[in-house]
């Protein structure tokens, strides 16, 4: 990623990426975020709400309650076309949002961010790009035709 976004990343969410360009025999954070620029909104929507969630939880803590441990970032990569983002502490909450995230990412352009029925998967080393960011890397991609025929068919209907 874009050294001015990751900049950005470290300074939003320092306990989040406290090992960013830390030393290579110890984190993969090292090399910074391994994914494009368009994956950006997402992962910054994803850490906000982490991160919201543990500050709140642990500045609230009921009586004998835990709090919940910091998560902090181990590697972000991208990995057969999806987002795969490896960490350590937060809860089954954290969990559940990277799990989330890293299935939408299927569904975002990882070059400029575009989302939705526009974006594809290349066949061979696997990416996930629309149309547009496909036809500039000369990469052909096949769509979710199932998808893509119950929006035609929903537009359709719309019309009528
Ligand atoms: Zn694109």
């Amino acid at each position: 990623m874009n050294k001015i976004l990751e900049k950005y990343f470290i300074d939003t969410y320092p306990k989040i990426f406290r090992d960013m360009y830390g030393p290579m025999e110890k984190t993969c954070m090292a090399w910074g975020i391994s994914t494009q620029n368009g994956w950006f909104i997402l992962l910054n929507t994803l850490c906000w709400r982490i991160q919201e969630h543990i500050d709140w939880h642990n500045k609230y803590l009921k009586e004998g309650e835990p709090p919940i441990p910091q998560l902090i970032a181990h590697q972000i990569k991208e990995k057969f076309g999806q987002l795969r983002f490896y960490y350590e502490g937060g809860d089954d909450y954290c969990q559940g949002l990277i799990d989330f995230a890293e299935d939408m990412s299927y569904w975002i352009c990882e070059e400029c961010g575009t989302s939705g029925k526009e974006v594809g998967r290349t066949s061979g080393w696997i990416q996930s790009l629309c149309t547009k960011c496909s036809k500039k890397n000369k990469k052909k991609i096949t769509y979710n035709k199932k998808l893509l025929d119950l929006l035609k068919k929903c537009k359709k209907i719309e019309k009528e």
